[in-house]
């Protein structure tokens, strides 16, 4: 390296990485800045703008939202646009999929019009090369203008080139050399320039005069009343071509893209057949094939996490069972032996074993199970699967007047729900976006896993629960649009959902690795800190009376301050089946701080008694509660108010504590009414004993949940699904 190009490595500048979704910027962003953000192989994983320094120099790197042009249509294109056009980055690092070439360029093409120093960072070159194609690296930096460095992001090729290129086009302040459109346009575009010049920075003119002519909002706020000043070019031209102006620009840009791609790109024969991806979607995104695949593979993946059964035992049954019998038959007596050796005192060994080690580790006892369930699913998203379900979804999604974009929420929901709902601002429409706020924490999060696990040991072994629980979730969620749909506040046309398939590929080790301990650490964390003050807090709530005498592991807890709160709760839930139980009462309660405080307060409430196998809460619950009550307990928790975290995200999704609250009373109800009638008619089915009264109940919420769901949507024509949408 020169000594000249030292230098300008190290002269620090303000560059953004823009680019289409799913086109490699997270991953391009790592590599320049050794940071580890996560990466998910769907478009819309990335959402706030991410800042880190470049290696080797002191330029920032602003990773901006995934975007498909300049135009805003989602509040995401808003972030990325707006950071561009106000904060005028010092350069541009446009990010470029090679392997669809034509659709990036589009925004490549509005970026260039910006005027800032720019580099096309032609990414995918392995997947280019891999496929025999090849690309004229100096024709195209020609026919567009900029500069153009071919990279491999995933394999880190060529990266220092591209940061020399950046760090130099920023230094020189090198602007792109624009290319000019037709005539009769551009004549249009002069006019636009002049009656901006001044209000506007100069050398963005270009940009901001289109904006003028497509009529974007932009303008009112930067230069009002301008409009009306060239509003004759604007409609001579759109006479000339017999167009709307928007359409002709855009006509322009892709004819022009057309042109330069051709002249310099030259494709490897395909055979007939496609290439090995075409040939597998062809099968997984077949219109009736797509949905049973999914479903076989979400079973399987929870049968390897879960299964414990004639079949023999998952890996994931065996790893769990094994830490909760050490924690259970080894860790818990060796301690309370130690206490007891040292002389401890009862309520302190009591609360040490019975409340933390008892609560915690009934919770941490799960962690191999989880650990087993998002290597899966990581490694589903990671090769480019769940991209195609998020397609297969749109078709289902959009008969039911939703948006397929509403799955990708739901879907990284499975992780954390908390996620989940701030990816929901990737969806276009405000409608879709609420409702899916509104829905997306039906999802079995990890945290609702050791339930998930519980139950399945309470009903002998049932692996499916998983299942059920997890298409249970994508059930209601469609339920909920439908029903929500008819709101006038929630009343609007499904988002469109465009999104190209990645091509598969093996997933990356060390960012699989890193996802599943992401989401795994996230868990212990959580049973460190959140989990163990509510286990202490419980722990002293049930061992204690409400004239604060200590209760002795011996005696009833029913005198307890807990079985008091508990005691009133349960009248609510008796319709469920669980009889007067303040245990199971509080043990919901308490899952609002987090769903694995659920299994923790179990095993204090109901473990606690010495006499009981404490480490199988499963099993205790089967003691005290028919199969169809522990479906209905199972149903209700799955599916009622998430942990405050995620009611948090929420409110900053919906914006109000008014709509938040709404959005957590229906999802209690729903979960409540979806209960009563789960119970009902499971238990008819198993022949369990059921009260009049829920069966009287159970007649009621069914009566409601249909009225909702056929009851005719008043605002349908105005948001008519478009069923033909959903072919692209
Ligand atoms: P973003 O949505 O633009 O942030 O894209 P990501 O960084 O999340 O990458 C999308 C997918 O493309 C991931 O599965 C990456 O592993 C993959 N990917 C990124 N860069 C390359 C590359 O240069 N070659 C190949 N073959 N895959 C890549
Ligand atoms: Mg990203």
């Amino acid at each position: 390296m020169t000594s000249s190009s030292q230098e300008r490595m190290t002269m620090s500048f303000t560059i953004a990485l823009a680019g289409n979704p799913n086109c490699g910027k997270t991953t391009l962003f790592n590599a320049l800045t050794g940071a580890s953000q996560r990466v998910g192989n769907w478009p819309g994983v990335t959402i706030d703008k991410k800042v880190g320094k470049i290696k080797g120099t002191d330029s920032e790197l602003v990773d901006l939202p995934g975007i498909y042009s300049l135009s805003p249509y989602s509040p995401e294109e808003v972030v990325s646009r707006n950071f561009i056009v106000e904060e005028r980055p010092d350069a541009i690092i446009n990010i470029v999929d090679a392997t669809n070439l034509e659709r990036n360029l589009f925004l490549t093409m509005q970026l260039i019009d910006m005027g800032r120093p720019m580099v096309v960072a032609l990414n995918m070159m392995d997947q280019i090369e891999a496929a025999g194609d090849e690309i004229d690296i100096d024709g195209l930096s020609k026919a567009l203008g900029v500069p153009v460095v071919p990279i491999s992001a995933s394999k880190k090729r060529n990266i220092d080139e591209l940061v020399s290129t950046i760090q130099s086009v920023a230094e020189n302040k090198t602007a792109p050399a624009v290319s000019k459109y037709d005539d009769s346009i551009e004549i249009v575009v002069e006019a636009a320039m002049k009656e901006l010049s001044g209000k506007v920075p100069e050398d963005s003119l270009r940009f901001y005069a289109f904006k003028l002519i497509e009529g974007d909002s932009l303008i009112d706020e930067v230069a009002p009343g301008s409009r009306e000043a060239i509003s004759s070019w604007i409609k001579d031209m759109e006479e000339t071509f017999d167009d709307s102006a928007d359409s002709i620009i855009a006509d322009s840009r892709y004819e022009r893209i057309g042109q330069a791609v051709s002249g310099v790109c030259k494709r490897a024969p395909r055979s007939d057949k496609g290439t090995r991806s075409d040939r597998i979607d062809r099968i997984v995104t077949n219109r009736w094939l797509g949905l049973p695949i999914f479903a076989v593979i979400i079973a399987a993946v929870y049968f390897i996490a879960m299964y414990d059964g004639k079949l023999g035992t998952s890996p994931g049954a065996w790893a769990t069972g094994w830490l909760n019998d050490y924690i259970g038959d080894e860790l818990i007596p060796m301690v309370e032996e130690w206490c007891v050796d040292a002389g401890v005192s009862d309520i302190l060994t009591g609360l040490l074993c019975d409340g933390i080690l008892n609560g915690v580790g009934a919770v941490i006892g799960f962690l191999p199970q989880m650990i087993v369930l998002f290597i899966c699913l990581v490694i589903l998203e990671e090769i480019g699967y769940m991209a195609r379900v998020a397609f297969v979804m749109d078709r289902i999604f959009r008969y039911f007047n939703l948006s397929g974009k509403s799955f990708i929420p739901l879907l990284v929901g499975t992780g954390c729900g908390i996620p989940g709902v701030m990816a929901c601002r990737t969806i276009e429409s405000e409608a879709d976006r609420r409702i899916t706020a509104m829905t997306v924490t039906f999802m079995p999060c990890g945290a609702k896993l050791p339930v998930i696990a519980a139950i399945t040991a309470a009903l002998a072994g049932a692996w499916w629960v998983g299942v059920c629980a997890y298409f249970g979730g994508i059930i209601l969620v469609i339920t909920s649009g439908i029903i929500l749909k008819k709101f006038k506040h929630l009343a609007g046309k499904p988002a469109p959902f465009i999104m190209e398939l990645p091509p598969y590929h093996v997933p990356g080790l060390f960012t699989s690795i890193k996802s599943v301990f992401d989401r795994s650490w996230a868990f212990v964390k959580k049973a460190g800190t959140i989990i163990l003050l509510t286990m202490i807090l419980i722990w002293f709530l049930s061992h204690f009376t409400l004239s604060f005498d200590y209760i002795d592991p011996d005696e009833d807890m029913g005198d307890s301050i807990l079985a008091a709160i508990g005691g009133v709760i349960a009248y609510i839930f008796m319709p469920l089946g669980w009889g007067d139980s303040w245990e199971l009462a509080s043990a919901s309660i308490t899952g609002l701080i987090a769903k694995e405080d659920l299994i923790g307060t179990l095993a204090i409430v109901l473990g606690g008694n010495p006499d009981l196998d404490e480490d199988a809460v499963g099993e205790l619950l089967a003691l005290i509660l028919q199969d169809s009550a522990i479906v209905s307990f199972f149903t209700f928790n799955m599916y009622c108010a998430p942990c405050f975290a995620a009611i948090g995200a929420i409110h900053r999704e919906l914006g109000t504590w008014k709509h938040t609250a709404i959005a957590v009373a229906y999802q209690c109800l729903l979960a409540y009414f979806v209960s009563i009638i789960v119970y009902v008619v499971y238990g008819t089915i198993i022949g369990d004993t059921i009260d009049w009264y829920s069966y009287v109940l159970a007649a009621i919420d069914a009566v409601i949940l249909i009225y909702l769901l056929v009851a005719k949507d008043p605002f349908r024509q105005l948001g008519k699904a478009d069923p033909e949408g959903a072919e692209e």
